[in-house]
């Protein structure tokens, strides 16, 4: 059931076995799993995921490789809708352990938004990060081409970018070092951008010179292109400079503040799980881009199956095998 301010009461009295934080492509594998295996489950989504922002899934098995992400979270909604999984579009504020359950905190709509409290046994969290990018003065500009021929993934869109001129945008000396020279398997055509926003070392400018890739440390002004394809930056100085691709590499922002109360074990800003998504708290699971790993529609996805699959059999275990009743003798 779609639940809204309307209807949510017939929902705040029940325990749900599950509640997934994040309806991407992780909380919505999670969710189609767990209402099969006969589970009962609620996801709460704030919208807008890093799925969405995908434009093209160019290398999902079985999907068409120009899929946008919009369709594939469209289409696993109605999924997990057609086998009766509970769906909130909502922001969680806050996780409280309760010891037998977890209180989920949620503010519902921006405007004359109203609180409430949902609880479940099991918690997923399946919220996920969002990119940072470039911070101009008019981010329109930068929506425009972000997620079309300006990637945020190499993993992802390294094949799109073969043999391409392309604009590596760094938030920092360690992003160069991690991303360029891998960059260069796809193509060594390479100018690395600062937008001025922080110091190059002399070693690594070194590196770069020795590569052939050049340092533009200028401030950008504006992505120039048209129909969504960025042909190329103008600098605040005027100068233009043409690209035929861009990839950006200035770290993310972490959807993990709701469970700031609770202790579990990071790596940076992932969660740590164990191979079946189990964090270090034994009831809440971590799946898809929050939690270490690859960052990958197919991961969050199997993530999704393995964290469900996990619950189930914890769940299965506590309440043991149903009897076929007529077949049990009467003891008088
Ligand atoms: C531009 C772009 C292109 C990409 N291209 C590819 C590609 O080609 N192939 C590929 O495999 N991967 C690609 N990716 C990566 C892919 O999108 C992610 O790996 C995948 O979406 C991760 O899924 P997830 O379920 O972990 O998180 P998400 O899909 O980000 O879903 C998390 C959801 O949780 C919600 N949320 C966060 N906090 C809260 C909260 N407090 N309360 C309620 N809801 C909350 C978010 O709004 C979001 O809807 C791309 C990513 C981007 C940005």
């Amino acid at each position: 059931m779609e639940l809204s301010k309307k209807n949510l009461n017939e929902r705040l009295h029940q325990i749900y076995d599950v509640i997934i934080v994040g309806g991407g492509a992780g909380g919505l594998s999670a969710g189609i799993y767990l209402q099969r295996f006969r589970l009962s489950s609620l996801i709460i989504d704030k919208g807008k995921a890093r799925s969405f922002w995908m434009q093209e899934l160019h290398n999902y098995l079985g999907l068409p490789p120009n899929t946008p992400g919009k369709v594939l979270l469209q289409q696993g909604k109605e999924h997990y809708a057609s086998v009766d999984g509970d769906f909130l579009n909502a922001y969680v504020e806050e996780v409280i352990d309760e010891g037998e359950t977890f209180a989920v905190k949620v503010k519902i709509g921006r405007v004359n938004s109203i609180s409430a409290v949902f609880r479940s046994r099991y918690l997923i969290a399946a919220s996920g990060i969002i990119d940072n990018l470039p911070p101009l003065a008019e981010m329109r500009n930068v929506y425009d081409y972000a997620g079309y021929n300006l990637h945020v993934c190499m993993v992802c869109d390294g094949y799109e970018m073969t043999d391409k001129k392309c604009g590596f945008f760094a938030g920092s000396e360690a992003s160069i070092e991690e991303m360029v020279f891998n960059l260069s398997w796809f193509t060594p055509y390479i100018t690395v951008f600062t937008h001025g926003s922080f110091a190059v070392s002399p070693n690594m400018r070194q590196k770069l010179q020795e590569h052939g890739y050049p340092l533009v440390e200028t401030q950008i002004q504006q992505f120039l292109g048209h129909n969504h394809q960025m042909t190329g930056v103008e600098l605040v100085d005027g100068s233009v400079i043409e690209l035929e691709t861009g990839l950006i590499s200035m770290g993310s922002h972490y959807h993990n503040t709701y469970l700031q109360g609770i202790n579990l074990e990071l790596k940076g800003n992932n969660l740590v799980t164990d191979r079946m998504c189990r964090t270090s708290h034994p009831r809440i699971f971590a799946i898809g881009d929050l939690k270490v790993g690859l960052n990958q529609v197919v991961v969050a996805a199997s993530d999704g199956a393995l964290a469900a699959t996990q619950i189930w059999r914890d769940i299965r275990h506590s309440r043991g095998a149903r009897r076929w009743e007529e077949h049990l003798t009467v003891n008088v």
